[in-house]
């Protein structure tokens, strides 16, 4: 089965931020790291050249001579302040040093600052020896012993140690809420794709009946749902259709054999001579059943293949023309004149279907048109299509029927009295393929005046 998209895209959107969210704190803890030490570098430096030059200003030039007591105030002060200071005179000879002055308090000290800095470095104690100036004379000499490069006192200290703790908090933060944010954000992103899912589950199932939610956000998602509706409406139509079509054939099937039936019995049964009349009236109805299976063979090939169009360049007025001379016996026979007008006509088209919409058409024309009527037939050639005009001065077809006769089977009441032998297909199979051709077919007609079939056919 797998993961759910939902869990997995929380799993997705959680590492990234995590990852994020670790990288920058921690380039953002090393770089405020080095600013700081390099800022505390520079302190120290500065921290003790000041004792240096509170020291040489203790130089009397007068009497050439130290003032021992404020050397050793400041030697103390500084001691405080983790400098282990030693002074020299310019022979050499220590004047002063605070080791020896209190080894307890230095080592104290020492050892605190080397204990609250071994949690930092391991560094260790430097020893920074300066000549003592004044003017231009060396007076003396001194020596700073001090954590190096840098040591942390104890409110610096605990300075550092909060902002790194408010460093952990913020990243403890951020990972809390990329936890909730993924997890919302996966349950939004997903839960319209897992109903989508869903929805094609159960149209796979046979359930066309699906009720769409809100639209979302998303456009492609819109876009798969939308698709998917058309996709369930089509299919929804297509197994009516499939439905419809089966009974449909099964009424037509029917009442010819019915009929058939009664009398093949009545006259096995001895009930009715058969005479050759009534055996035609039988090979009638056979017939009838056996155009009516070739029209249903034609409708459920076009219905496969309609949309494998052979299309080849061809000369419309001339596939009119074709056709109508091959109607030419059955139209002296009922002393119909057929009339072939108007411009070549060069369209991409399929051929052989083509010339079954004609013939189609002007076969009904001429069932449906009178002994001595006329039909016209007129090619119109335009800028982006061809068009075919077939109009008979026959029945024509009553209003209530016209939007109907397109569809399989339909027919009116006339034609159905009058036994013109048609199953009402031969529309249905000029639309389908007019349609295939992105065209339009259309019929115009008065009851008893006439009817006319307009074709359009793009280029
Ligand atoms: P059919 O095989 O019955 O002719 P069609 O699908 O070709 O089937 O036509 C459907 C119905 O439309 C016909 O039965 C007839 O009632 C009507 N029809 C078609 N063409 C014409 C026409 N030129 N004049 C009058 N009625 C027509």
């Amino acid at each position: 089965m797998g993961k759910s998209l939902r869990s997995q895209i929380s799993l997705y959107i959680m590492t990234i931020v995590l990852v994020v969210v670790a990288l920058v704190s921690f380039l953002a803890n090393a770089a405020v790291n080095r600013q700081f030490e390099a800022y505390m570098i520079n302190q120290e430096r500065g921290r003790r050249e000041k004792i240096i030059n509170d020291l040489e200003n203790l130089y009397n030039a007068m009497t050439r001579s130290w003032d021992l007591d404020y050397i050793h105030a400041i030697g103390m002060y500084s001691l405080y302040d983790g400098y282990v200071l030693t002074v020299y005179d310019t022979d050499g000879k220590m004047i002063w040093d605070a080791a020896s002055h209190d080894m307890a308090l230095c080592k104290q000290i020492m050892g605190d600052i080397t204990e609250r800095m071994s949690q930092r470095n391991n560094n260790g104690f430097t020893t920074y020896s300066y000549d003592l100036m004044q003017g231009d004379r060396r007076v003396g000499t001194a020596s700073i012993q001090s954590y190096g490069p840098y040591f942390l006192k104890e409110n610096e200290f605990q300075f550092v140690n909060d902002l790194s703790e408010a460093f952990l908090v913020i990243g403890l933060l951020s990972c809390v809420v990329s936890i909730l944010t993924g997890t919302i954000l996966a349950h939004r992103i997903a839960r319209p794709i897992t109903k989508t899912a869903e929805i094609a589950q159960q149209i796979s199932n046979g359930d066309y009946n699906i009720r769409l939610e809100n639209e979302t956000n998303t456009r492609e998602l819109n876009m798969l749902l939308s698709s998917i509706s058309h996709m369930a409406d089509s299919l929804s139509r297509q197994e009516q259709h499939r439905k419809q079509l089966t009974a449909d054939v099964a009424h037509e099937l029917r009442t010819p054999l019915t009929a058939l039936r009664s009398h093949l019995e009545a006259m096995a049964e001895g009930l009715w001579e058969p005479t050759a009349e009534r055996l035609n009236g039988c090979v009638e109805e056979v017939k009838r059943l056996s155009s009516l299976v070739v029209d249903l063979d034609g409708l459920a090939k076009l219905e496969q293949d309609i949309f494998q169009l052979k299309k080849t360049e061809s000369n419309l007025l001339e596939i009119v023309q074709n056709v109508s001379r091959n109607f030419e016996k059955e139209a002296d026979n009922k002393q119909i004149r057929i009339l072939v007008e108007g411009a070549p006509s060069s369209i991409l088209l399929d051929k052989d279907r083509i010339v079954q919409v004609i013939t189609n058409l002007l076969s009904n024309a001429i069932k449906y048109t009178p002994e001595g009527g006329q039909i016209k037939v007129q090619v119109k050639d335009e800028v982006t299509r061809g068009i075919v005009m077939i109009e008979d001065n026959g029945i024509g077809i009553p209003q209530k029927d016209l939007p109907y006769i397109f569809e399989r089977f339909y027919r009116t009441d006339q034609s159905r009295n009058r036994k013109t032998g048609g199953a009402g297909i031969g529309l249905t199979i000029a639309k389908s393929i007019i349609e295939a051709h992105k065209g339009k077919i259309t019929v115009d007609s008065n009851e008893g005046a006439g009817s006319k079939f307009t074709v359009l056919i793009p280029k």
